[in-house]
């Protein structure tokens, strides 16, 4: 399996730190608003990529972060007189509805900077101790010149950037380059004790401290937003490598910007949607279909022309696999014939083309196209086939929507019939007392959308 890498610029062969298993970390969005659908992307991108090494029988550990704890947040409390963890927790919210609308699978763990400072103190505790950093009244800095793969990420180099920058009177910083690890408690801001007085982290070290906690000191692939190259990442790599001795991360993933008007959409810029705003338009499904139709190293420019043709093509997989399922009911059962055989061969080359170029840096655009091929060919044979042969089509559809995230077969809907029936056992249960059956019940039932009232006219339900 190949990916670009962007600390050497050019595609490698996937080789893991353990045999069979995958470490990867994700960078979070910062929780002050609702997401907007440029921060999905990489939320769509990655999730495709972990189901993707999912499929190919990998273990994955996927880590992604929240932000929650921030300029931003602390300005938005303020603003409306409440918390920032209030501000955080309730964008946390609504940003695990937004991830669950487009499909994107819960992190295998989600931390938050907020719930990990004593490992952040833990580890900036430590590059003093090595002398990577220093403190001056209550800020303490990373010592960028002390790092000297500093600028390898972003092909950048110290002096040329020191030489593009107007040298802010600070008095403080030995080096203009030198970054923030802790700051200085200010009024009105959440603050956590630490050697060097009350104050919070800065951003770079919270995804320092989470990767190595929730993955180990070398992780198997970093990835997030290209903006995230510099001066982010750039400073994860000077800040892990120092403190650990090891290298931080094998493979960097980057995607490139979900564009409006070929301008990077951004809550700064003002030029964004929300994927909430979006959802009322769009299913979220269309979203993240029309997200995987371009490489993710590509840039996407976002218009309703070019949703409306994701959601066509969409509904053009959806229908096919609609249809096959309905056939599948009537057709005859027995082996495949020697036509369906030669069929199903043609759908395992197309299958082949697929994986192909998903392996090939993750190519969904070029194994979105193989899906539809399969779905041509199936439109036109399916109608004279056997079940065996309907099958095979339907499921190996199911399956690589499934690893793009695209749910293809909606869950069946419980009956009337058979929810009365639940009804009439929970009301038995209850007479003889067995509550543990009664409450078993109402909850599968509530699983599927349906709520229970307990009216003194009966029982009582409705679908939600
Ligand atoms: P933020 O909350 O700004 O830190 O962003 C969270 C994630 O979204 C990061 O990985 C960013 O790189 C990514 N991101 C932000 N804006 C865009 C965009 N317009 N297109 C693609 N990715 C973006
Ligand atoms: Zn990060």
């Amino acid at each position: 399996m190949k990916l670009y890498n962007t600390m050497t610029n050019r595609k490698e062969e996937f080789v893991p730190v353990h045999e069979g298993k995958v470490g990867m970390y994700v960078c979070g969005p910062t929780v002050y608003n609702y997401i907007h659908i440029g921060n999905a992307r990489p939320m769509v991108v990655f999730d495709t990529v972990r189901r993707y090494f999912e499929y190919k029988g990998y273990d994955v550990n996927y880590v992604s972060n929240f932000t929650d704890v921030d300029d931003k947040i602390i300005k938005k409390a303020n603003e409306e007189g409440v918390s920032s963890q209030e501000i955080s927790e309730r964008f946390i919210k609504e940003c695990k509805k937004d991830m669950e609308g487009l499909n994107v699978k819960e992190a295998t763990h989600h931390p938050k900077a907020t719930e990990e400072i004593d490992g952040m103190i833990a580890m900036i505790r430590t590059l003093i101790e090595k002398g990577h950093a220093y403190e001056k009244d209550g800020t303490v800095y990373f010592k960028t010149r002390s790092f000297k793969d500093y600028g390898h990420l972003s092909n950048k180099n110290l002096d040329d950037m020191q030489a593009g920058i107007r040298i802010a009177v600070s008095d403080e910083k030995e080096d203009p380059m030198d970054f923030v690890l802790w700051k200085p408690k200010k009024e009105g801001e959440p603050s956590w004790p630490s050697p060097w007085g009350d104050g919070r982290p800065g951003w770079h070290i919270e995804c320092s401290v989470m990767s190595k906690k929730y993955i180990g000191r070398t992780i198997d692939i970093h990835a997030g937003g290209e903006d995230l190259v510099f001066p982010h990442h750039e400073n994860e790599i000077a800040q892990s490598e120092a403190a650990n001795g090891e290298k931080f991360a094998n493979y960097w993933m980057h995607n490139a910007f979900l564009n409006i008007d070929n301008k990077k959409m951004s809550k700064s810029a003002g030029n964004f949607f929300t994927v909430r705003e979006i959802s009322e338009k769009y299913p979220l499904q269309v979203i993240r279909f029309f997200m995987l139709s371009a490489h993710y190293r590509s840039p996407l420019n976002f218009s309703d022309t070019l949703v409306e043709a994701s959601k066509n093509g969409l509904e053009r997989i959806l229908t096919c696999v609609d249809s096959l399922k309905s056939l599948e009911g009537t057709a005859k059962e027995g082996p495949m014939t020697e036509e369906e055989e030669k069929n199903a061969d043609r759908i395992k080359e197309l299958v082949a083309k697929y994986e192909e170029a998903m392996e090939d840096d993750f190519n969904t655009a070029d194994a979105i196209a193989a899906v539809f091929e399969i779905v041509k060919l199936a439109n036109v044979t399916a109608k004279d086939s056997g079940k065996a042969y309907i099958s095979y089509a339907r499921e190996t559809l199911v399956k690589l929507c499934d690893i793009l995230g695209i749910i293809t077969e909606k869950e069946e809907e419980l009956l009337d019939s058979d929810i009365e029936a639940l009804i009439e056992e929970r009301q038995q249960a209850r007479k003889a007392k067995n509550f543990a059956r009664a409450d078993e019940i109402r909850s599968q039932l509530l699983e599927q959308g349906i709520i229970l009232e307990d009216t003194r006219a009966g029982v009582k339900w409705k679908r939600a």
